[in-house]
């Protein structure tokens, strides 16, 4: 059974410890302005929520992609959705299990291809183009037994893009046999594809729905993005402070 997602109103704050709260504050304290008003540090400190009033249903199958500017709270989303994080309002549901598949990935002892299909029978058709999609074609080029090449634990025959293509490549895998997916990302061409797009800024939903919705409901972001050219294809931290730039543009404006 696959896995279906709602989340209804739904806002969080991270808790910190007294102790650390307590340093926070004398640190806050020593480089304040001494015109400034006290209050205003433990009112930062206390109610700045991480994540306010989130709402998404992610049907059985479909894929969520979560986009939003750097510290808007997408990891926040997914620690709370794995039951790390409990929301202080609204509910939260879901059904089946949930795995959380992180950046940094692993390589375990095998074949490339092995590492690739992590259990799930080989299917040409869909290997072939989850490669594509991965961009690992030129991976496999470099490898004297393309993907039969073996890998050793730790992985240390692999480039750090080249685990992280893998990583995805087993990822997007796992996807093609329908299951429900939340990817976190900052490529259009990601966006386009999901079912549901989620886009955060600074804890608040700026957007929720489909890709067209988007560039209905949201043109001046989408036609800034969707305007640059090659920004799927530049390195993710560029693509991820331009996001955030944008965002932050767009959200001035409005
Ligand atoms: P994003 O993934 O969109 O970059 P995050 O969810 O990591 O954003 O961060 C949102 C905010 O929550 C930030 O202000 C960050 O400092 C804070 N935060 C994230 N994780 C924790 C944590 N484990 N404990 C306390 N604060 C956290």
């Amino acid at each position: 059974t696959t896995t279906e997602l709602e989340l209804v109103n739904v806002s969080a704050s991270w808790d910190e410890g007294i102790g650390e709260l307590f340093e926070k504050i004398q640190q806050e304290n020593k480089s304040r302005p001494p015109h400034s008003d006290p209050g205003m540090f433990f009112t930062n400190l206390y109610v700045t929520p991480v994540l306010r009033n989130i709402s998404l249903y992610l049907e059985k199958g479909h894929m969520l992609a979560v986009a939003g500017s750097t510290g808007s709270g997408k990891s926040s989303l997914l620690m709370m959705i794995l039951g790390e994080l409990v929301p202080s309002e609204g509910k939260i549901r879901h059904s089946g299990r949930i795995s959380f598949s992180p950046q940094t990935s692993w390589i375990m002892p095998g074949t490339i291809r092995d590492n690739i299909l992590f259990g799930l029978t080989y299917d040409e058709y869909r290997y072939t183009s989850v490669i594509k999609a991965c961009q690992l074609e030129e991976d496999f080029a470099e490898f004297p037994e393309k993907d039969k090449t073996h890998l050793v634990e730790g992985g240390v025959t692999l480039s750090g893009g080249q685990r992280a293509r893998v990583g995805l490549a087993r990822c997007v895998c796992k996807l093609m046999a329908s299951k429900t997916r939340i990817v976190v990302t900052s490529k259009l061409d990601h966006l386009k594809r999901a079912d549901k797009i989620l886009l955060l800024h600074n804890g608040d939903c700026y957007f929720y729905g489909t890709f067209s919705e988007l560039q209905a409901k949201r043109p001046d972001f989408s036609a800034l993005l969707l305007g640059l050219e090659a920004y799927d294809n530049i390195n993710a931290e560029r693509r991820s402070s331009i996001l955030t730039e944008t965002l932050r543009r767009v959200s001035i404006d409005e």
